[in-house]
């Protein structure tokens, strides 16, 4: 089939290519032309794993490419995939984004003569499609839904993962306007070992958020259990976590082997979720639970906890090096929200370093992705010194904090530590490393969930 895609960002790029590589022929619409024409030569805007390749693939096979002209782009296929961003702002969800590119497609769809289908990919709450885009598509076009189809249809890839996620979907989930639109989006799927679920357009709106609240509510619940555990004398929540995953509902057995199912990553503590769903969605979440007149109290309290998570990396780093932390030298290793993606949106690590500047603390960042050669713009305007190798980063420190677990990092020594820092103290957000090992080799070592007291 013959799609556009609308936005260049991780969900639409990754989308476009990985529909290419399914045997589809696509154009990706973005904004910027210098970023467009990058793509065309195989160079993505963004870091994630295998997706250059896949793009060189594409682009080689003439299935792929980018232009700024959405109409164009409109007119030569059979289905647009929205997916532009859809912040939230002031705690609410920001349509703007949406709104402009639905006035944008109806204009567009007005000189259509054949069928077109366009399908929300963006993360909307609920009625969006319905009551937002579906008015504005039609206005613009000058024709009612049914002569255009409709479809709503949610993304579950996980940046850091994206490329093998859209690959190998899961679920399929397609909130359908009518049966035509939704036999025809699933088309696009047609070759493609996964489960293709149909509803209306309002229950596709609604699962995205289910399923992100549920993630970031079981993150929330573990770091709650580490808030109290680091209270209580020789309990480490890394052993508390241990016991609790051996219930064989969460780890089946199978013959003589336990199953590790990847629903465990989020049943551990650490210095809380970021990126740029979560925190997002769970907000969006809350305010439109409230316009319906519910309060929506548990998904409140994931985010609230959520958001003092990293404060908990201060108490900690205060339990080992003191109250006042004035013109000390500090480490920050990791500064994208999670391993394998360069994305910086709403990290903990931002928080972390607000707290350690306002303290008087003289900041050293790393990341192996974050920073290569252009400072992130989020670390912009902050007095911090970024450099590119993790022993530059730890040189005569007083004290080094874990926000990443990236692998280079989990590979590190105590030895490593004790020759180049000047105080081997190791504040370990993600609990990459042993701890026995490291309190052993003579270092300071405090981690999420394990204060020492
Ligand atoms: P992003 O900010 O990385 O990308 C959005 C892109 O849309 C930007 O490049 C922006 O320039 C472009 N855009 C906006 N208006 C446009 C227009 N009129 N014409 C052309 N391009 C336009 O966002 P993202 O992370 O890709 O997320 C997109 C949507 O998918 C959001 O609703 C998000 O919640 C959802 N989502 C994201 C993820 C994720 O992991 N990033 C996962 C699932 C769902």
């Amino acid at each position: 089939m013959n799609v556009s895609v609308i936005g260049i960002g991780y969900v639409g790029l990754v989308t476009g290519v990985s529909l290419a590589q399914f045997g589809h022929k696509v154009i990706c619409v973005g904004r910027n032309k210098d970023k467009v024409r990058n793509m065309n030569q195989g160079l993505p805007p963004f870091y994630e794993p295998n997706l250059t390749l896949l793009l060189k693939s594409v682009l080689k096979k003439k299935r792929f490419q980018a232009t700024t002209d959405l109409e164009k782009s409109l007119l030569k296929s059979d289905i647009t995939i929205i997916a532009v961003g859809t912040p939230t702002v002031a705690g609410r969800i920001d349509l703007s984004q949406i709104k402009e590119v639905a006035k944008q497609v109806g204009t567009a769809l007005k000189d259509k003569k054949s069928y077109h289908l366009v399908a929300i990919r963006s993360t909307v709450v609920p009625n969006t499609t319905e009551k937002v885009v579906k008015p504005i598509l039609e206005k613009y076009s000058k024709k009612r839904a049914g002569e255009f189809g409709l479809c709503m249809n949610p993304e579950f890839l996980r940046e850091g993962n994206a490329v093998e996620d859209a690959l190998n979907p899961d679920r399929i989930v397609i909130g359908q306007y009518d049966i035509k639109s939704g036999k025809t989006f699933a088309l696009l799927y047609k070759n493609v070992k996964t489960t293709l679920l149909f509803t209306n357009l309002q229950t596709a709106e609604m699962t995205k958020y289910a399923a992100n609240a549920l993630l970031a509510t079981l993150i929330s619940f573990s770091n709650e259990i580490a808030r109290i555990s680091e209270k209580v004398k020789d309990v480490d929540v890394l052993d508390v976590w241990r016991g609790v995953h051996l219930d064989k509902r969460l780890t089946p057995i199978h013959g003589k082997r336990r199953i590790k199912p990847g629903i465990l990553s989020y049943i551990l503590s650490g210095c809380g979720y970021g990126g740029s769903c979560f925190p997002k969605d769970t907000k969006a979440l809350i305010s439109f639970a409230n316009e319906m007149g519910e309060k929506a109290s548990l998904i409140r309290s994931v985010d609230s906890i959520n958001k003092t998570q990293p404060q908990r990396i201060i108490f900690l780093l205060k339990s080992a090096i003191g109250k006042n932390l004035k013109n000390k030298k500090i480490a920050v290793l990791g500064l994208a929200f999670k391993p394998n993606t360069d994305d910086l949106r709403e990290s903990p690590a931002l928080s972390v370093i607000d707290e350690l500047l306002l303290a008087g603390v003289q900041v050293i960042c790393h990341d192996p992705r974050a920073y290569k050669e252009r400072i992130p713009p989020e670390l912009s305007s902050m007095p911090v010194v970024l450099v590119k190798t993790v022993q530059e980063a730890v040189k005569n420190t007083d004290a080094a904090i874990i926000i990443t677990a990236w692998e280079e990092y989990a590979k590190l020594t105590p030895k490593f530590f004790k020759k180049h820092m000047r105080h081997p103290i190791i504040i370990d957000g993600r609990r990459i490393y042993d701890k026995s090992r490291f309190l052993s080799n003579g270092l300071i070592y405090k981690g999420i969930g394990y204060s020492g007291v």
